[in-house]
């Protein structure tokens, strides 16, 4: 039986760093309430770990940053999520003077550059997102310039200036080409600014180069995270026959999908803890045992 762990694996620096700055700050804290606005990262091993420490997540799907500030004692220490927020949230948190650390991820706040520049310069921005994710929230939020561009259903409108397509940072590298052609076929004039970051872009390669011997392909993630979502789309499409499966940790595997199998792969989330992907390894070999 071979089992392959795809790397890589475990936190990208993103979410290491938004990890450790949450953990260092209540560290440094003990005395004072700790809260993540949003979920710092999408998955639930990781806000464990945090509620663990004694850090608590704040986070209702039906609600915006701003209105969640609502449920924040004005003593209490916020961290904004990796995935960037609005300039209105900063806004509300200095107006009720609540103390805030930034963990947007460098890479992100790099695309919202980008963003502001074309924007600055009196361009349209067509941002490919997710609707309703942080990440794209935020992007939208800086000018009504910005267009949410879903890729899965894309709608134009006639008329954009001098166009700028840019996009979320989880996506895959093809599914944004589809679209990006498309684009480019219905406005001609478009100019694309690369965006996908490398964290995505490598845990993506590493399914479509993975041995099509395989026969059981393990997607580790969580339910609501966006890169592990395109990597189970990805390995479902580069390998028809093998079987794609999408598991939180190791307590969702079952049994009776190893048995008879020759060739396992473990593909896992930007945001899935290493341990967790470790853990999936060993339970595999445990049944097998
Ligand atoms: S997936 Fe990329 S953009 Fe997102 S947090 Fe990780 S490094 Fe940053």
């Amino acid at each position: 039986m071979k089992i392959e762990i795809l790397e890589p694996f475990g936190y990208c620096a993103g979410v290491e760093r938004a990890m450790k700055m949450a953990l260092e700050v209540k560290k440094a804290h003990q005395d004072q309430e700790v809260v993540v606005l949003g979920m710092l990262v999408h998955n639930e091993d990781a806000l464990n770990e945090l509620s663990k420490a004694g850090i608590t997540t704040i986070y209702d799907e039906n609600k915006s940053l701003v209105e969640l500030i609502d449920k924040v004692d004005n003593n209490a220490i916020v961290i904004l999520t990796a995935h960037g927020h609005s300039l209105a949230v900063e806004e509300e948190l200095n107006h009720r003077n609540i103390k805030f650390i930034d963990a947007t991820c460098p890479f992100v706040t790099l695309t919202e550059n980008v963003i502001k520049k074309a924007v600055s310069e009196n361009r349209d921005v067509l941002y490919l997102g997710k609707k309703n994710h942080p990440e794209a929230n935020a992007a939208l939020s800086i000018s009504n310039k910005v267009h949410l561009i879903e890729p899965k259903n894309v709608h134009l409108e006639e008329k954009y200036t001098n166009p700028l397509v840019i996009s979320q940072t989880t996506f895959s590298e093809s599914e944004i080409a589809q679209t990006i052609s498309f684009i480019k076929d219905a406005l001609k004039e478009v100019s694309v600014s690369e965006s996908i970051c490398q964290a995505s872009t490598l845990r993506q390669n590493a399914l479509k180069n993975l041995s099509k011997d395989v026969e059981l392909i393990y997607v580790v993630g969580g339910k609501n995270s966006n890169n592990t979502k395109t990597l189970f789309e990805i390995a479902s499409s580069t390998h028809p026959k093998a079987k794609v499966l999408m598991i939180e940790n190791a307590n969702d595997i079952n049994k009776k999908d190893l048995l008879g199998l020759n060739y396992i792969a473990i593909s896992s989330g930007a945001s899935t803890p290493r341990e967790i992907t470790l853990e999936v390894e060993n339970k595999i070999k445990s049944l097998l045992n």
